[in-house]
């Protein structure tokens, strides 16, 4: 795992050479909105350091995989939303079409389960 992704368009967001609409951003994690939100909250937090998932990033760097959960609640809350869904598709075949950790943070309707 490298720092930064030259190809990668979540890179490029926290660098700030694609624009996104910021909702936060801490000393290891950036959060913005979902160009195509799913939801009336639909908020995407990323680590700044580049990883393919959710799971290697813990393994590579456990404190940053923490910073970036616990910031799921504040997006939440920030939002007006005690309650949320915290989604992490992971792999291709799972629906993950970046490869840069993200996690989908959901909220502001009813949201079934299991999911589709
Ligand atoms: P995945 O399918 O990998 O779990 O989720 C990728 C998400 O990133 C999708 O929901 C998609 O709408 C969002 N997305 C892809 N490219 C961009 C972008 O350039 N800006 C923003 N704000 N969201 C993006
Ligand atoms: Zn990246």
């Amino acid at each position: 795992m490298s720092g930064t992704d030259p190809d990668c368009v979540f890179c490029k967001i926290v660098a700030g050479d694609i624009p996104a609409e910021i909702v936060s951003e801490t000393e290891r994690t950036v959060a913005f909105r979902d160009l195509n939100g799913q939801a009336p909250t639909h908020v995407l937090v990323v680590p700044r350091l580049h990883a393919a998932d959710i799971a290697s990033l813990a393994v590579a760097a456990p404190d940053v995989a923490a910073a970036l959960l616990v910031e799921t609640r504040r997006i939440a809350v920030g939002d007006g939303h005690e309650a949320y869904r915290l989604v992490f598709n992971t792999g291709a075949d799972a629906g993950q079409s970046v490869f840069h950790v993200h996690g989908h943070v959901l909220a502001g309707r009813d949201l079934t389960w299991p999911p589709g």
